[in-house]
């Protein structure tokens, strides 16, 4: 496993990281023993950065999680959220933050997470979150309660309005840079790279559309995505490539990226995705890929208060 510096912490992280909001039923049912085996298995593989959320699952996925890190704890980065609690629940007051941090550590069974997150911060009001919400983060940061403090979000513009305004250690973006797009590259890359920020690519499977099994229903991506998606699946399928491989493989290869983290509920894809560690991607299909994706390339839906959005 390679690790990387997460920016200008103290963090070292495995450079396939291990989204945890399968692990809350997130995209479909899962089977919690498997969970928990894979995240065992996840540990002794060599990653370490697991990222969760009181959202996901409403609680269930850092209820699993917690569980499964019994005994694991100090082997790995634990990251998780604060601010969004439901799919129309957002609290970005400092009370629910100080509040939440506490119902968060006692689902993980821990005293204090390595990274907590602004989660969703285009949803919030960019004022709050600067002069509200991060600097409760920070007192919490300072009590011990977390070891840094960072953003997550879908709007690359506001994520960069608010880290501009306010010190952050992280930054994670998601579906902003996989082989169906790639505009993170514009701006926040060298955002990131400026700051010396941590950036941590998330959903490299475009949240489940490079999969054979395709998107789960809520899936906000307009149609013409989806079907540019499956267009891809069909076309790495005929030639003999996993398009998930691909498209996790793609993602490893961004070198400003400290962490590419995949959702993950069982074994059987954690060491699928664990191969893809030691493959090579093959430029022509790359290329060919890139033509089957350009009617919608860098296409992106709207998330987040209208002001918010890119
Ligand atoms: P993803 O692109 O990683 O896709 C996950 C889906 O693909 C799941 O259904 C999973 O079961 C499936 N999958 C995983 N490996 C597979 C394989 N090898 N073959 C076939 N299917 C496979 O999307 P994601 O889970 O949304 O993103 C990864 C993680 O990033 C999340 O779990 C979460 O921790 C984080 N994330 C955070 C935010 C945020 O903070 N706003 C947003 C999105 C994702």
């Amino acid at each position: 496993m390679e690790y990387r510096p997460l920016g200008k912490t103290s963090l070292r992280v495995s450079v396939l990281g291990f989204g945890a909001s399968p692990l809350g039923d997130a995209f479909h049912q899962t089977d919690p023993a498997e969970g928990m085996a894979a995240v065992h298995l996840a540990v002794d593989k060599g990653i370490n950065f697991f990222d969760v959320s009181p959202y996901y699952g409403l609680t269930l996925a850092e209820t699993r999680l917690g569980q499964a890190l019994l005994g694991r704890r100090q082997q790995v980065v634990l990251a998780t959220k604060c601010g969004r609690y439901g799919v129309d629940q957002f609290d970005f007051s400092p009370a629910r933050i100080t509040a939440g941090i506490e119902e968060s550590l006692t689902r993980l069974r821990t005293d204090y997470v390595d990274l907590l997150q602004a989660h969703d911060v285009e949803f919030g009001d960019v004022r709050q979150i600067v002069e509200e919400t991060l600097p409760a983060m920070l007192r919490l940061q300072q009590q011990g309660k977390a070891r840094y403090i960072g953003i997550t979000g879908y709007s690359l513009r506001n994520l960069m309005q608010i880290a501009s305004q306010a010190p952050v250690d992280t930054i994670l973006s998601y579906c902003r840079y996989n082989p169906m797009i790639a505009d993170m590259d514009a701006e926040l890359v060298p955002f990131a790279r400026q700051h010396n920020i941590g950036l941590i690519n998330a959903s490299p499977l475009h949240m489940g559309i490079l999969t054979e099994r395709g998107a789960p229903q809520w899936h906000p991506a307009p149609q013409e995505v989806r079907d540019a998606g499956q267009r891809v699946v069909a076309l790495c399928r005929q030639n003999g490539v996993d398009a998930s491989q691909l498209a996790l493989r793609f993602c490893l290869d961004h070198r400003d990226v400290a962490t590419t983290l995949v959702g993950m509920s069982s074994r059987e894809h954690l060491e699928r995705n664990l191969k893809a560690l030691d493959l090579r991607n093959s430029p022509q299909l790359l290329s060919e890929i890139q033509k089957t994706v350009a009617p919608v390339a860098n296409l992106v839906w709207p998330s987040g208060r209208p002001e918010n959005r890119d």
